[in-house]
């Protein structure tokens, strides 16, 4: 039987903003580890919801935070910023899809810090189409025998493998 790709919720997040990086990391090319943007992303994750953070490991899926509203469980994800706001939705809708396999309802709610911003996610019929037609693509993508070439975009100037992909500009 051919290998099937486990895609995680870290696929899903890069597959919204970079097809590149779906491909190295689902290659497991070694970003930068001293880059400031891993620090600071890591510093904030750690600290800002430290108080009541409750990180738990679901399946393949890691959560930031979990609690119980009423009968409903609410599954929390903090990021450090809403500039990719749809990839951090659809990596949260990807956890509650997961938790809705394994027979758990679930609500979803996006935490962004520093902005004080909370974003509500639910799971629907169409959120799931995406999701599914994204996995697709995303097996795709790690099946070429080279990364798509890069294309400058805003999440480069934050990302770990700018020194790979643009080297000679550097
Ligand atoms: S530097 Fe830019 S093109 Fe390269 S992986 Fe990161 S986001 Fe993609």
């Amino acid at each position: 039987m051919d290998y099937v790709m486990d895609v995680t919720g870290t696929h899903i997040w890069y597959y919204f903003i970079c097809k590149r990086e779906v491909w190295l990391i689902a290659h497991q090319i070694a970003a930068d580890q001293e880059d400031d943007n891993l620090e600071i992303g890591r510093f904030i994750s750690e600290t800002t919801y430290q108080r009541q953070k409750k990180e738990m490991l679901i399946g393949n899926i890691k959560v930031d935070r979990i609690r119980r509203e009423g009968d409903t469980l609410v599954v929390g994800e903090v990021k450090k910023s809403s500039t990719y706001e749809k990839s951090a939705y659809y990596q949260l809708l990807y956890y509650l899809d997961t938790l809705k396999k394994m027979g758990i309802e679930a609500k979803g709610e996006l935490l962004f810090p520093k902005e004080k911003k909370v974003t509500k996610v639910e799971w629907t019929e169409e959120g799931k189409k995406v999701l599914e037609e994204a996995v697709a693509d995303i097996r795709r993508i790690a099946r070429l025998p080279i990364p798509p070439e890069p294309k400058k975009i805003q999440f480069c100037r934050s990302c770990a493998y700018r020194e790979y992909c643009f080297a000679e500009e550097s």
